[in-house]
This record gives C-alpha cells, structure tokens and sequence, in this order.
C-alpha cells in the first residue's frame, strides 16, 4: 500500500485535481490517496469562524457567500457530464447549507470544529465525483470514522491503526482510497482537527498504521530545498534526509512539512517522499532512516522567537537551578528551543508568548531577568555536522557581520543553531549560502 497526499495547490484548480487522477492512477501497487482543502478554502472558514465568533454574521455571510461562488465556477469547470456534474453540485449544496444553518444557530467552539472540517469533506467529495466521472474505481473513506485525537488532543495511534485496518478489510479487493487530510474525531467524538496544515500528519498517520511502502507528500515544489527559495537566490533540493534531520529543519521553519508529521513514519520505517506535482518525474526529497551523506544539506528559519536571559551569581555553584527555571515553563506549556548557559546566566528561547507575561514575573526571584522579542533561529542541519572539521569555521565566517545573540552546537550531530534578530534573518541566509553551501 502507498499513501499519497495532495496538498492545497495540487487540487486548488479543475486541471490540477485532474493532473492529481493522472498521478494516482498509475502503477498496480493499492493506494490511499489524502486531500487537503482546495487553496484559499480553510484560511476563508477560519474567517467565517472568526467572524461568528465575533457576532459579526453579516460578515460571516459575505465570506460564505463569497466561498460558494468560487465552488460553483470550480465544479462546473471539474465536472463535465450531466450526471456527475449534479452530484457534484449537489454535494456543493449540501456543505454551504450547513453552513448557512449555522448562522442560525448559536456558535461555540465545537462549532467552529465543523466549520473548519467543511473543505476536506468537499475536496475529497468532489475529487470522488471526478474519479466516478471518468470510471476510475475507488472507495471514499471518511476520516471521521477511523482518524482519532486523545484527550490531549495528540493522534490516538492505536485507535486509528485499528479502525483504519478494520475498514479497510471490508473492502478487500479495492486498490484505491480517497481520504481527507486534517479532520478527525476528538475524545468526546465530536468534530475536530489535527491543527493548520495537519493533512500532512493525517498522510503520515495514515502511511504508519497500514505500514504503507512509502508516503509521498505531493505539492508545488520538487522536494526540501538547502535554503529558503523566497529568500535566497540560487536553492538546490536534498536529494536525501535522515528522519532526524527532517523533522529538525520542519520544526525550524522549512514550510513544505508540517513538523509534527514525521514520528508515526519513522516508528514504522515508512520512507517519506517530497514530490512536485508539477514536474513529477523530478526525483523530491526522501526521507528515510538512513541520512544519505555526511555534512550539511540545508538551513532554515524560525520567526516569533523570544530569548530570556535570566542573570544571577547565586547560579554559581549551585546545583538544581536549572531545574526551578525550567518549571516555570513546564507550569505554563511552554516549550523551550533553544538553550545556552554560562556559569552566571542561562538564556533559553520560546515560540509562544502567550503566558510571557507571567513567566516572566516568576522568574524574577531567581535573578535578573531579560526578555528580547523579534528573533529568529536559523538551524544549520545535516548529517554529523560535528564530524564535518569545517562547518563551524565557515558559518562564523559568514556571520561576521551578524550579531549572533546566542549558539547553540552539540545537542545533537545534526544541528548548529543560532539566534538572531529578525532584522538580520535575510541577511543571515543570504550569507549561509554563499559561505556554507557556496551558492549565490
Ligand atoms: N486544509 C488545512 C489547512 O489549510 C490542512 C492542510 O492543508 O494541511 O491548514
Ligand atoms: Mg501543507
């Protein structure tokens, strides 16, 4: 079995969603098939939610509204025979009627769930349609029956293997699977979500509880690049990553994965592919076990990063220190990043200053204590970079002209990071590739 995920761009047009049957349809091997949202579609019912939550349901009517036109021109260009073409505008009709229920009703949280949920179900509905149109056989599966979160809304690995497997078998026989990424059941059975940009999770998920051959994430670039292609002139794909150094540079903010998505896969050794829909014969990434090659394959960046800096000369000596500061941050779920120590200061970094304020306050009976918002991290991944003799002469070569805030080097053989502010994040990348991976 293969899992295949489309991302938004891959089916946000009539003629991608057909290039997508293309790309399904060959090789014997039996496929699960994952949809994201059509592009546009989830971003425009986090604005509807937002909107009702507000109270603002003019608003939020424009927005429906508005959404539903786009639908009606993207069926009528998808679906070409009479038949198909109904089923398909019905199907169109069914999920805005919901949503325009919904107006009517009062809103909650729960709520919000099933309005986000709404672009899935009608991605894979209408793919299906599509398939059906042109006599490709095939099954939909709801995710809603087999995708499960825990009470700490963390996948429910063994649930889902079990449901999945489950259903499966009842259709022995079938050798295609249409599924929706991103929507799930949480512990109360209701609606709910693997969070922005979780289809890619829902893939992996999906790849590790059938032990599929491979999980290919398809999208609108031909694999992980050395460098951010935004930023940076010249980029090059890696042809080969270690799991590791994946979800390292998916963590630390190379866009094409979503971070969480890499663990289910490599519990169960599924190798990950990173492939362009648009060009599909370009070899992507994979992503495997094995790393490949030795040194450096790319950089990436985190924004939103704040450093704190907790100063003390009673940390001199003293053991159990570290441990009263790291609480403060247990006690407020939040995670920290990055961590360097002197024998007088330790500073660490967040991403979520959403309990700043009192984390802050707490740490002031421990020493002085020094909050700088607006930085960045820039990792430096690859394969025993400790092992490689020239990696750290040549990124603090590059950095001369960089005021670096902190280092962080040693915590694993595949990373190097270093903080600094936002204002020097082009610059920062533009110089790594030029020193370290001698391109422009
Ligand atoms: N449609 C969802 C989002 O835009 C999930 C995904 O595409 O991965 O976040
Ligand atoms: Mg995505």
């Amino acid at each position: 079995m293969k899992v295949m995920k489309f991302g938004g761009t891959s089916v946000g047009k009539p003629e991608r969603m057909q290039q997508v049957a293309k790309l399904i349809t060959t090789g014997e091997e039996p496929k699960i098939v994952v949809l994201s949202a059509l592009s546009g579609t989830t971003n425009a019912l986090v604005s509807i939610g937002d909107a009702l939550a507000k109270g603002d349901k003019q608003l939020a009517k424009q927005k429906i509204d508005g959404l539903a036109a786009h639908y009606d021109v993207f069926v009528k260009d998808l679906l070409k025979k009479d038949a198909t073409l109904k089923k398909g505008e019905a199907i169109i009709a069914e999920h805005f009627d919901f949503l325009n229920i919904i107006l009517k009703i009062s809103f909650n949280e729960a709520l919000n769930k099933d309005i986000l949920a709404q672009g899935e179900l009608m991605s894979t509905k209408l793919f299906s349609t599509y398939l059906e149109e042109k006599g490709i056989d095939h099954a939909l599966l709801p995710a809603l029956d087999f995708m499960q979160i825990d009470t700490n809304d963390e996948p429910y690995f063994d649930a889902i293997r079990v449901k999945l497997n489950r259903i499966l078998q009842l259709h022995a026989g079938k050798k295609l699977f249409v599924t929706q990424g991103y929507i799930c059941r949480n512990s109360k059975g209701e609606v709910d979500n693997l969070k922005r940009g979780g289809s890619d999770y829902s893939a992996s998920l999906i790849a590790a509880a059938v032990k599929a051959s491979v999980c290919e994430i398809w999208t609108d670039i031909d694999g992980m690049h050395n460098n951010d292609p935004r930023i940076v002139a010249t980029t090059k794909p890696v042809v080969q990553l270690s799991f590791e150094e994946a979800a390292e540079l998916a963590y630390f903010g190379a866009k094409i994965l979503h971070p969480t998505c890499i663990w289910p896969a490599q519990q169960e050794k599924v190798p990950v592919k990173l492939l362009n829909t648009m060009q599909p014969e370009a070899p992507g990434t994979t992503i495997t076990e094995d790393a490949g090659s030795e040194g450096v394959k790319a950089v990436a960046a985190k924004d939103g990063i704040i450093a704190i800096k907790i100063k003390s000369s009673r940390m001199l000596l003293a053991y159990g220190f570290l441990r009263k500061i790291f609480e403060v941050f247990e006690k407020y779920k939040t995670a920290i990043d990055m961590v360097t120590t002197s024998e007088v200061a330790v500073s660490v970094t967040i991403d979520n200053d959403a309990h700043l304020t009192h984390i802050l306050k707490e740490l002031e009976p421990f020493g002085t204590v020094v909050a700088d918002k607006d930085q960045t991290i820039v990792s430096i991944v690859g394969n025993q970079i400790a092992k490689t003799p020239d990696v750290l002469m040549k990124l603090f070569d590059s950095l001369s002209a960089v005021p670096v805030r902190m280092v962080s080097y040693g915590g694993s053989s595949h990373n190097i990071s270093v903080l600094v502010p936002s204002a020097f994040k082009t610059k920062t990348l533009q110089l790594l590739n030029k020193g370290v991976f001698g391109l422009e």
